[in-house]
């Protein structure tokens, strides 16, 4: 492995590179082209995506006193009429019921992360429409301005929604508005995302599959050189490493698109090769590493035993690792979802760290030497699985992991259970349909 190349191409694709632009397609091509000079058949798999399209974004307080507020659209949520809704105004801290009880005709203010169901609450309770609060008091200016687009999880959203910044939600708050006035319009837009995908075949057990995965597209303000452009360059050393090292057991690396807006090219690629999936023992996926200051993470999705021989191997190479049994909000998600254990290695931050998410995110805060312990230790401990003259990984999950999947689902308005009993019914009440599809 050599850091210079990894540095040289981790440079080359720090540009921003939103899913479904020419740009995410230009990262493809250069991560594919890398895998073909590292020796691999690499090949490029596109994918349907929809994003929201937003026309018209506005929140004017009409009443007591004028005032404008620069907001950003919630994709995915339910339009307004051209005219917009008028209602009161009401503050909500928490979606407890105390709360709840006057907000009939009144455009909500909120905090926190919103499930749907909840959101599902507040429209039954005859609120109009809602405003997220985003940002940070603290934040330069320049960052202020940098309001992430979201979309809502889930379908068939209930209420139009927008996003202000905390600055202005307090100013918000503190006017006491009596007459709130939103507009909101979207529509969705069919895009092409795409998944770079090489493959190492195996020597002799080129049945059983490892998967490398770590996402290239970064969301809009960001060069994603932490997030992502460093695991994505992770996977492509560990490529030469293979190369160099044929294993027993057969290597796919996967660059995923459009994991920023929502784990979406893992979930297609997921959805793709169904049928192969049970060959597939293991998932490691890369998201965000090589920060100077930073300390080694790793995120189990998988067995209580494997987060143990993760952990026994670290302890031998004497490679200071943290450790968690959960899920992790990247492409892991979606390989653990379909049944592959998997976990994500990361590089974490102090408090008052490097950057994601905006503009800030650049090769500033990273350096070579860091970016290189984790692959080195990722390299000795794959290569063990890949040669293992039995897996070592066994497929299944921690209770307390299958427990966060589910709710995962769930919060993404992705209840499969629900959904296939749904279905059942169907096929029991009438001619069978497709069963619906959605992170
Ligand atoms: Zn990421």
């Amino acid at each position: 492995m050599d850091k210079n190349r990894a540095w040289d191409l981790l440079n080359e694709i720090s540009f921003v590179r939103v899913a479904g632009t020419k740009e995410e397609l230009k990262a493809a091509n250069i991560l594919k082209k890398a895998a073909e000079a590292a020796g691999a058949e690499a090949v490029i798999e596109d994918f349907e995506i929809e994003e929201a399209t937003i026309s018209e974004a506005t929140l004017e307080v009409l009443e007591p006193e004028y005032c404008r507020y620069p907001v950003i659209g919630i994709g995915k949520t339910k339009n307004t009429k051209k005219e917009g809704v008028v209602g009161g105004f009401k503050y909500l801290e928490n979606v407890k019921e105390a709360n709840l009880a006057d907000i009939k005709d009144k455009i909500v203010l909120m905090q926190g992360r919103v499930r749907p169901d909840m959101m599902k609450k507040i429209a039954e309770k005859g609120a109009l429409g809602y405003i997220m609060i985003g940002g940070d008091f603290y934040e330069e200016e320049s960052i202020k301005n940098e309001l992430r687009p979201s979309n809502a999880f889930g379908k068939d959203n209930p209420l139009p929604g927008l996003r202000i910044h905390i600055d202005n939600a307090e100013k918000l708050v503190r006017s006491n508005p009596t007459k709130v006035r939103m507009v909101f319009r979207n529509r969705n837009k069919k895009g092409t995302s795409h998944n770079v995908i090489a493959t190492i075949p195996g020597t002799d057990l080129k049945d059983e599959v490892i998967a490398f995965s770590a996402h290239y597209d970064s969301v809009p303000y960001s060069k994603g050189s932490w997030d992502n452009g460093t695991g994505s360059v992770s996977i492509m050393e560990l490529l030469h490493y293979f190369i160099q090292n044929r294993p027993r057991r057969t290597l796919k690396f996967i660059w995923c698109g459009s994991e920023e807006i929502g784990l979406v090219g893992s979930r297609k690629y997921c959805e793709k090769h169904k049928d192969e999936l049970d060959k597939y023992i293991f998932n490691i996926n890369f998201d965000m590493t090589g920060v100077t200051l930073g300390y080694e993470f790793v995120c189990c999705s998988c067995s209580e035993d494997t987060l143990h021989a993760i952990q026994y191997v670290a302890d031998l190479e004497n490679y200071a690792l943290s450790t968690e049994l959960g899920t992790y909000s990247s492409d892991s998600s979606s390989f653990a979802g379909a049944g592959v254990p998997a976990c994500t290695f990361a590089r974490l931050n102090p408090r008052g760290g490097a950057q994601i998410h905006n503009h800030h995110d650049n090769m500033d805060h990273l350096d070579p030497d860091s970016f290189m312990i984790t692959i080195n230790f990722v390299a000795k401990f794959a290569d063990q699985i890949a040669n293992a003259p039995v897996n070592p990984i066994p497929r299944r999950f921690a209770e307390s992991v299958q427990k966060k999947m589910d709710e995962m689902k769930k919060f993404m308005g992705r209840d499969e259970k629900k959904d296939k009993d749904k279905k059942d019914k169907k096929d029991k009440d009438a001619k069978p349909e497709k069963k619906e599809k959605d992170k």
